[in-house]
């Protein structure tokens, strides 16, 4: 990772994208090239799929649990999609900050908008939208992997249609075509490499005592 040496870790950086986008693809390759970024496991009540563990994948609620959550304030963000809950736990910024990481968070547009809303810091967001080449391939890709009923299916690619309409909301956009698994994660490095090179007080606060000034005026 360049600069290194200068950089505190203080990205929030949300990955966003239609079910069947390719998000946990790109965000796993992701987090194994970079061990500064940490994965935030969210907290659902949707179903665990038979390969998803609890804590690793989800951290997998019951509905009253998760609404306890709510209450107790303990949520960054939390949506309803597709008939469950989601939602971050504040707790796992909190663990990402302390490891000294960026936190990467896997969410959907309604949280996303709930994040670029709030005053994060010393954290700030970075919110990065993963578009897949057409909403053809789209259905191809949630039948392929066949973790959704038909009408489940139905719901999440309305869904998709949805979401693409909130990308303004974004900072920037990556495509996800066929086959080019490692072309999205490279332009998504780049993204990350060019906000953690971002000139800002943090890093002013850094680099001021390296040079001997104090800051007063
Ligand atoms: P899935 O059921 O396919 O794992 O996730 C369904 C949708 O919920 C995806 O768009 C995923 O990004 C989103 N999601 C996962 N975790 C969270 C979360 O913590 N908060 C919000 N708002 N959405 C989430």
């Amino acid at each position: 990772m360049a600069n290194t040496h200068l950089y505190k870790p203080n990205l929030v950086i949300v990955i966003s994208g239609p079910s069947g986008s390719g998000k946990s693809t790109v965000i796993d390759a992701l987090c194994k090239a970079d061990a500064a970024l940490r994965l935030s496991v969210s907290a659902t009540t949707r179903k665990p799929r038979p390969s998803e563990v609890d804590r690793v994948d989800y951290h997998f609620l019951s509905k009253s649990e998760f609404e306890a959550h709510i209450q107790q304030d303990s949520f960054l963000e939390w949506a309803e999609y597709g008939g469950n809950f989601y939602g971050t736990l504040k707790s796992e910024i909190v663990t990402a900050r302390e490891a000294k990481k960026d936190a990467i968070l896997e969410i959907d547009v309604k949280g996303a908008l709930q994040i670029r809303t709030q005053d994060l810091s010393p954290a700030r967001s970075l919110l990065i939208f993963i578009i897949p080449p057409s909403f053809a391939i789209l259905e191809k890709r949630l039948r392929r992997r066949k973790t959704e009923s038909e009408t489940e299916l139905k719901k999440r690619l309305a869904i998709a249609k949805s979401e693409v309409l909130e990308i303004e909301h974004y900072d920037y956009w990556v495509s996800n075509p066929e086959d080019a698994l490692q072309q999205a994660v490279h332009q998504i490095q780049t993204i990350i490499a060019a906000e953690r090179s971002r000139i800002d007080t943090k890093l002013i606060e850094t680099i001021n005592p390296l040079l001997g000034i104090d800051g007063a005026d």
